[in-house]
């Protein structure tokens, strides 16, 4: 694995990885493009190194080529960021003459690499009564043609580099499979630099005291998090709809509150690994209850497991956010994954807004906070407190499964 910054890009030609993957609207305007001005750091790294680019994504779901799913749509967006002309690429398997053409500084994009199966590596098109044998057939012809993919894509370039963390998770043609090409010339992009010493801060290096907070809606989505982190931190703080299966489960009543009776034994097994770690479990000792399921609802604030019938638990109350600023400020490491109340209510904002505040709190004394996933990035973004922690995360399904302690395949390819 080489590195970004040392690499020497004169007169070279990389193939980039990128997530551009972004919202278009009906008239096919980007409508947020967060997502490409993340990868503008590295494509300009190699373009000033005297670099050549050919970059590559993709974009929605398509089944197979789509005008509305066209990466056409975002020449004129990479442009304005590069400050340069990007040539575009209408079928990503036949840019060869393209890619052989480029000098010094041009920049190559790509079409949508999913309007090729090969791009992921599944069969398309099988019929819904397909035999097993006929699914078994598919999956390998797939398997088969997606080997000349990933060769063909690799015989554009000198070197190969991926920054793209949304689909890390995935040992896909273009985020994974491509590496073995460039044995010598493979590295990350700044954006997956950063995403990997973040998940590497957390789970490989962590300083102690180490908490977690971890919430959201349901504990089954959040299972192997939860396994994977009782034997790594101190303290795990479970908050939010998630919690109330574990109050129920050591036999507190929680009214109508969102729970998953299926999942009590693997709460009760959460609870026991905690004991047996000398982990700190903390849940929430006191609830924001409301009478429905809506911001003008009647509420009350009740003891987390005295919640009475007709009553459902939508936020964090006051006692349970004091023990977890306790808790958050007074710790080294912090990982945040999920809110502690239904956020995108204003009413059921505060226990969310109260951790954003106390991660900020702890990175000012000198933690390192990361918010790794999903909803709680949202939240602090929307809170303003982004840019008071050490690092928000940019990849939700990836870091929630870097998170459950497994190898992303985008990363492993990599290093290996
Ligand atoms: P997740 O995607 O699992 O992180 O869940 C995020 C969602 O959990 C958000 O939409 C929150 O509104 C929801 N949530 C958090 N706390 C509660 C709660 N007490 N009751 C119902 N939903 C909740």
């Amino acid at each position: 694995m080489k590195n970004i910054d040392s690499y020497d890009f004169s007169g070279k030609k990389a193939i980039v990885r990128v997530d551009f993957n972004v919202p278009l609207n009906d008239a096919l305007e980007i409508t947020d493009d967060t997502r490409i001005r993340a990868a503008i750091p590295t494509l300009k790294k190699v373009l000033s190194e005297g670099g050549s680019l050919i970059i590559m994504s993709h974009l929605g779901r398509p089944k197979g080529p789509s005008d509305k799913l066209s990466l056409k749509h975002i020449v004129a967006r990479l442009e304005k960021y590069l400050g340069t002309t990007v040539k575009f690429a209408p079928d990503c398997q036949r840019a060869k003459s393209e890619a052989d053409a480029l000098k010094s500084g041009e920049v190559l994009l790509l079409e949508n690499l999913r309007f090729y199966a090969e791009e992921e590596g599944k069969p398309r098109g099988l019929a819904e009564d397909a035999s097993d044998d006929e699914k078994k057939a598919a999956k390998a012809a797939i398997k088969e043609s997606q080997k000349e993919f990933t060769k063909v894509l690799a015989s554009y370039a000198d070197c190969y580099i991926n920054d793209a963390f949304g689909t890390a998770h995935r040992a896909h043609a273009s985020t994974a499979l491509i590496a073995k090409y460039f044995p010598e010339d493979k590295m990350f992009g700044y954006l997956m630099q950063n995403e990997v010493k973040a998940i590497d801060n957390v789970l490989k290096n962590a300083q102690h005291p180490f908490t977690a907070i971890i919430g959201g809606s349901k504990v089954s989505s959040k299972l192997e998090v939860l396994k994977n982190l009782v034997t790594k931190v101190d303290n795990l703080i479970i908050g939010g709809g998630m919690g109330y299966t574990f109050i129920k489960a050591q036999g507190g009543s929680i009214g109508n509150s969102l729970h998953e009776d299926d999942l009590i034994p693997d709460a009760l097994e959460i609870i026991r690994l905690a004991k047996e770690n000398g982990v700190n479990l903390s849940l929430s000792v006191e609830t924001k209850v409301a009478d429905s399921f809506s911001n003008d609802a009647n509420v009350k604030v009740v003891p987390s497991g005295r919640i009475p019938e007709g009553w459902e638990g939508m936020d964090a109350g006051q006692a349970s956010i004091d023990n977890w600023k306790k808790i958050i400020v007074s710790s080294k490491t912090v990982l945040w994954n999920g809110p502690v109340g239904v956020f995108e209510l204003p009413n059921f904002a505060i226990g969310t807004l109260k951790i954003a505040e106390a991660l900020a709190e702890a990175t000012e004394n000198g933690a390192y906070t990361l918010v790794g996933g999903g909803d709680s990035v949202a939240a602090v973004s929307q809170m303003g407190y982004a840019d008071k922690v050490s690092y928000v995360s940019t990849g939700g399904g990836a870091m929630l499964e870097a998170i459950e302690g497994k190898d992303l395949p985008g990363i492993a390819a990599i290093r290996d």
